[in-house]
């Protein structure tokens, strides 16, 4: 087996993997908040995590997945108290239940995770499913000291953490004297804090505030950063393997969640943290306050002033895996059109893989060895911090291989049987069931057939508007002997295949 290497943030090293179980690997990723429109930034860390867990299983691991739904306690602005929570906004703005607010961008999420071919977690546990587990590692922080009430509102005691020999700053590597300075600073506006670098760990409702459950303390709802440590304690134990998200979240939301696991349970979560870089467009941030951004759907079909065509899912999914996940990756038209070639050449060369055949069964050649060596090192890169654009490199390599060999540039005869069967295993599977690329032409010719018929129709509409039946009759009939019926109806004419 491969060893794996991971590069660890809270460490800022690359280190070798060891799971605390043999064979097993707990993960946690903190998921979407679901008050909008999933963005593709979201998309870009989701995918990262996915191929992260792809290749996990593919080594032979049994994953336990957990990726998180929040749908309660993110305030605006990212803020610790006194901002409204993004879902209760959502929902008072446009008159809706927040639970109403929550299924729609949930669903709408999950949706867009199959379009990219995401496999779905193996927990995707709510927030708001979890309200009790919350507020028993609330009061087990306030009855370890690590926790303070005022007002009904509970908040993480940070001096009383750091005064207990505990680095708070860890992860982030903030700096706890500027923290303190900040809080000497900046406490006219966060009168109920001890400090400012405390944090919420329960918030008293306001009340018009739409989400709130009783406690202890007040009717409330909980701090953000307390969901991950609920939950992940809950599905994946107060001692797991891998803890990811991106790389905005590595503080406070991270730094928060192993202050609220060490005070709670006595020990930091998680052993190795892994961080998603940024998505941008065009070289700079994608904001939409900006404008500068672009909705998946758009992408998908070309329509957005940053790009002259449509990409397809796969497509954008491929260009994703080009970058590696630590890296920042720029969305730009010409980068998309260059993935596009990529992506369309390796679903191309598994169809040349299926036809080639190999006769050969005595000793390795040279070009045996080669192919051996790059399907090794493909699977080398991926253990090396998951390094994707090294291991596609690696595929295109072993692509123009194949298509030599089906070009007969070079020998079929040189070729090992048990190489090629090899190769005609490892090459396809590895595109599967880790980048999780799959061939999409034929979503695609779908959506050709769509576009034609709706000219077709178009068409016919116009012949029958001049009277001219001749033509309208030959388009029915034509449609007809290839088995499509049109269907006239009060909102126009609509299609079925017979
Ligand atoms: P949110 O829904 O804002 O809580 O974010 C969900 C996940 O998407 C978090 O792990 C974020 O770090 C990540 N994320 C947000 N914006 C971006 C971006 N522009 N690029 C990559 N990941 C992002
Ligand atoms: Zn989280």
């Amino acid at each position: 087996m491969h060893q794996l290497f991971v590069y660890n943030s809270l460490s800022r090293t690359r280190e070798e993997f060891q799971p605390i179980h043999e064979g097993k690997i707990g993960m946690y990723v903190c998921g979407p908040t679901v008050y909008s429109d999933v963005h593709l930034g979201n998309c870009r860390t989701f995918t990262s995590f996915d191929v992260i867990y792809r290749f996990l299983k593919y080594m032979g691991y049994k994953v336990r997945y957990v990726r998180n739904i929040t749908d309660v306690g993110h305030l605006v602005g990212d803020a610790d108290t006194g901002a409204e929570d993004k879902i209760s906004r959502k929902a008072r703005l446009d008159q809706l239940e927040p639970m109403e607010v929550v299924q729609r961008y949930a669903n709408g999420f999950q949706e867009m995770m199959n379009i990219f071919n995401l496999l779905p977690p193996d927990i995707e546990p709510r927030a708001t499913g979890h309200i009790i587990e919350q507020i028993e590692m609330i009061q087990s922080l306030l009855d370890r000291g690590y926790a303070y009430e005022k007002n009904g509102s509970v908040y993480f005691d940070t001096p009383k953490y750091i005064s207990r020999d505990h680095e708070y700053g860890i992860l982030s590597g903030r700096v706890v004297e500027e923290l303190m300075q900040e809080s000497r600073d900046d406490l006219k506006g966060q009168a109920e804090k001890n400090h400012s670098s405390d944090f919420a760990l329960w918030i008293k409702a306001e009340p018009t505030h739409l989400m709130r459950w009783p406690s202890p303390w007040s009717v409330g709802f909980p701090g953000w950063h307390l969901e991950c440590s609920a939950m992940s304690t809950k599905y994946l134990g107060t001692h797991f393997d891998i803890h990811g998200g991106g790389t905005d979240l590595k503080f406070p939301h991270h730094e928060n969640e192993i202050a609220q696991n060490v005070g709670a349970c006595g020990e930091a979560p998680a052993n190795y943290w892994l961080h998603t870089n940024m998505l941008l467009l065009n070289g700079r941030k994608m904001s939409k306050s900006e404008d500068n951004s672009v909705t998946p759907q758009q992408l998908f079909t070309g329509d957005s002033k940053h790009f002259s065509k449509g990409f397809s899912p796969m497509v954008v999914r491929f260009f994703m895996l080009q970058a590696h996940y630590r890296s920042t990756l720029d969305l730009t038209d010409e980068a998309l059109i260059a993935a596009e070639k990529g992506y369309k050449r390796l679903m191309e060369v598994l169809k040349t893989l299926e036809t080639l055949q190999a006769e050969n069964t005595g000793d390795l050649s040279d070009l045996d060895q080669e192919i051996v060596s790059l399907m090794d090192g493909v699977i080398d890169d991926m253990a090396d911090d998951f390094n994707t654009p090294k291991a596609l490199a690696k595929l295109f390599e072993l692509t123009s291989k194949i298509n030599a060999l089906g070009g007969r540039q070079l020998d079929p005869k040189d070729l090992h049987k048990d190489t090629l069967m090899r190769l005609q295993t490892f090459f396809p599977s590895f595109i599967g069931e880790v980048l999780g690329l799959k061939d999409d032409s034929s979503d695609q010719d779908q959506q050709l057939v769509g576009g034609l018929m709706e000219l077709i129709i178009e068409l016919r509409k116009n012949a029958r508007e001049h009277k001219d039946w001749g033509t309208a009759d030959k388009i029915r009939d034509t449609l007809t002997a290839l088995s499509i019926q049109l269907k006239d109806g009060k909102d126009g004419t609509s299609w079925a295949k017979s």
